[in-house]
């Protein structure tokens, strides 16, 4: 027996064994290894999407994991790869979709949040939405490729060179992010963040972080 944690309603999760699957036709069964927690994983435990989410739901979608089985049809994944979910499942037939915006299907399913997430110890996704991981990214910190894909897009839509200087306005999980991407990308950063604790994380990586209520601010 496998076990989920499970939203029940605002403030209430659970622990209940997993429906039992097996990977139907292009699919495959995952062991997630780690989960990270969304800001919107947060939205919904505090009941505040209960219009959207349907209770009990297994959230997740911020992860890492290896393949344990694939189904009939699957091809190029093996039992024991590392890998991580883009958990979106679009119809490729609306009119969003036809222009080529699959983002914003009208019939998207975001997995973990519109479907089962990966907050149990079996799960099984559609083999199109595996994106395999290199042997040398700890699965830690392989299950922050969702949110880092998302400043990734940040950074590259801002065109950020070397040598530019950069504020980044917010030190929450994205901001961080992004002020690291931003960093790699060869970018003079600066954090501007109320809280004191988020700066001090800031500063721990290797950020300067500044407290817009400080006069001192350059
Ligand atoms: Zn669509």
């Amino acid at each position: 027996m496998t076990l989920a944690v499970r939203y029940i309603s605002a403030r209430t999760l659970d622990t209940a064994p997993a429906e039992p699957s097996s990977p139907g036709p292009g699919e495959v069964e995952l062991a997630p290894a780690f989960v990270g927690i969304c800001g919107t994983d947060l939205h919904i435990f505090h009941g505040d999407m209960d219009a959207r989410v349907a209770a009990p739901a297994v959230l997740g979608h911020e992860m890492s994991g290896r393949v344990v089985r694939v189904g009939p049809g699957v091809e190029g994944w093996q039992p024991g790869d590392a890998v991580t979910v883009m958990p979106l499942r679009w119809d490729d037939t609306c009119p969003a979709c036809r222009a080529g915006h699959q983002h914003i299907c009208q019939r998207l399913d975001f997995i973990g949040i519109d479907s089962p997430g990966a907050m149990q110890q079996r799960w099984t996704v559609p083999a199109s939405t595996l994106i395999r991981l290199p042997d040398t990214l700890p699965l830690d910190r392989a299950a922050l490729v969702e949110p880092t894909a998302v400043a990734v897009h940040d950074v590259g839509r801002a065109k950020v060179t070397e040598g530019e200087k950069v504020v980044v306005v917010g030190g929450g999980p994205v901001g961080i992010l992004i002020a690291l991407v931003a960093r790699a990308a060869g970018a003079d950063v600066r954090v501007v963040e109320l809280s004191a604790h988020r700066r001090l994380l800031a500063e721990e990586l290797g950020l300067t972080a500044w407290d817009p209520a400080d006069d001192d601010v350059p």
